[in-house]
């Protein structure tokens, strides 16, 4: 596939190309164009040029674009998921689950456009008070691997509806499926050069993105190391900035849980997208009395997990994506088992088998008995890898949750009041789940606390992020 600018599907001025590779088994899936920093400018160009006729449309009108986007994104799901399991990985299920979220977030953002009001107020001095809210200018999105439909469509929709235009960089590893949906958006009617997707590397495409003089805001998805950097160039000329970053989510089941339900919100919070997920699951702290309980139960349903090419019905988890990703979280469960940090109860190893060679695979891990300062419950594990911890009350697995540089999500199983208000007080993370994990409506706002990011998407606060306040003060 091609990149777009200015609404052509083009090449990059670099005249190369590279090959998209399916995690599963190595074939190539198609080429992309490898972009370079001129191609970032010709993208800003075009996106400076249609920013006062897209800010200068009605919000409704902007809406209704959204509106027939998720539409024709409906309509392409089968489509755009098999392009999505072939560069990605997951499987197909998960896949259009991801399809049809995306859908639903360019709804939820159409249905917004009757919320983008100014403010009248009269002051005591007898002067009037109006605060508008503008468009901020050309955005920059830069998006990771590990769900590129959904993470575009965060921020593309709230910066299109309130007027901005985009200059959006996919992962290296998945571009097709992103250009598929500016595709499926031009088809509506999105205007030229209102949405532009470059792709190439973070090194050369998003370091030019945020440098750009001319690309007001980034919005950024992806590590905390990634995130610091931007942050830095970022400074260079105060560019807005929203960063969602890292996450080590805490799982905490009490005495009194629903134990087959926490079990199945474990599995599914910690495995699902084979656990490369901000959100998921990344470690699990278990109130003693129901530990083995717990653990035993896990380990059955880990048992289950059918791993192979995301395009076989029966697959319930996919490689990684990338061989380097599988490779780190092989080295990790290594260290773990030669420092003697935690027990290795399923899993660990590769999974045997002539259909695994060529593919990203690791099996479905657990480990027990994880000492307090392991690498796994110290930092962001990006894969199937679940330390399980024992504590003995409520209070002692609060602390150990909080204790990373992390804050994104968290949860509280337990069917008890008072616990959930002392979970939901104690806790430092951005979401706070009771008895669920992972679930991110569109409604609501999201994003970390501590390392995990500098501001929120979606929700109302959304609005916010991709505009600026001006103040009218009239006095007659
Ligand atoms: P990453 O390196 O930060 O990559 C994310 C995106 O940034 C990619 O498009 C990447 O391009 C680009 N990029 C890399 N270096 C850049 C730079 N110097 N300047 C501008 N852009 C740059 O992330 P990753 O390690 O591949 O992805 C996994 C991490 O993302 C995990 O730590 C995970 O927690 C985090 N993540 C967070 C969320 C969230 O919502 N908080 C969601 C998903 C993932 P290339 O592809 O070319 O490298
Ligand atoms: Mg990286």
């Amino acid at each position: 596939m091609k990149m777009v600018i200015n609404g052509e599907w083009v090449g990059s001025l670099s005249d190369r190309t590279y090959t998209v590779k399916n995690p599963a088994n190595g074939e190539a899936v198609g080429p992309a164009p490898l972009g370079v920093r001129d191609d970032v400018k010709r993208a800003a160009d075009a996106a400076e040029e249609a920013l006062s006729r897209w800010g200068g449309t009605s919000s409704h009108h902007r809406g209704q674009i959204l509106t027939r986007a998720a539409a024709r994104i409906r309509e392409q799901a089968e489509e755009i998921a098999i392009i999505l399991t072939a560069e990605q990985g997951k499987p197909q299920r998960e896949a259009i689950d991801e399809i049809r979220g995306t859908a639903r977030v360019f709804e939820y953002y159409a249905g917004l456009s009757s919320n983008l009001t100014a403010t009248v107020q009269h002051l005591e001095d007898g002067s009037e008070a109006t605060v508008m809210r503008e468009p901020i200018g050309v955005c920059g999105a830069i998006i990771p691997w590990n769900m590129p439909a959904l993470l575009m469509a965060w921020k593309v929709g709230p910066a299109l509806l309130t007027g901005n235009t985009v200059v959006l960089k996919p992962a290296t590893a998945t571009p097709l499926t992103p250009l598929m949906l500016a595709a499926a958006l031009h088809d509506v009617g999105l205007p030229n050069g209102v949405l532009n997707v470059v792709t190439g590397s973070g090194d050369e495409v998003g370091e030019e993105i945020v440098r750009s003089k001319q690309i007001q805001k980034v919005s950024f998805t992806g590590s905390t190391q990634t995130g610091k950097r931007i942050m830095t160039l970022a400074a260079h000329d105060l560019k807005r900035l929203t960063l969602e970053l890292g996450g080590s989510d805490p799982m905490i089941v009490c005495g009194d849980a629903d134990i087959p339900k926490a079990v199945a919100g474990a599995v599914a919070g910690r495995f699902y997208n084979a656990g490369q997920i901000c959100t998921a699951v990344k470690r699990l702290y278990v109130v003693d009395s129901v530990a083995d309980q717990v653990i035993e139960q896990i380990t059955e349903k880990v048992g289950q997990i059918t791993i192979g090419d995301g395009m076989k019905p029966e697959v319930k988890m996919g490689p990684l994506s990338s061989l380097q990703g599988r490779e780190s979280i092989r080295s990790v469960v290594r260290q773990v088992v030669d420092r003697e940090e935690g027990r290795v109860i399923a899993g660990g190893e590769l999974p045997q088998g002539d259909e695994y060679i060529r593919g990203n695979f690791y099996t479905p891990t657990l480990v027990t008995d994880v000492v307090p300062d392991s690498i796994l419950l110290r930092e962001e594990i990006f894969g199937p890898v679940l330390p399980i911890v024992r504590v003995k009350d409520l209070n002692e697995a609060i602390t150990a949750a909080n204790s990373t540089r992390y804050g994104l999500g968290a949860s509280i199983w337990t069917s008890d009041l008072k616990t959930i208000r002392t979970a939901v007080s104690g806790l430092k993370a951005g979401i706070i789940w009771v008895n669920q994990h992972l679930k991110i409506p569109p409604e609501v706002p999201f994003g970390g606390v501590k390392e995990s990011g500098v501001g929120r998407e979606n929700g109302l606060q959304s609005l916010d992020a991709y505009t600026e306040a001006k103040t009218v003060l009239v006095r007659l």
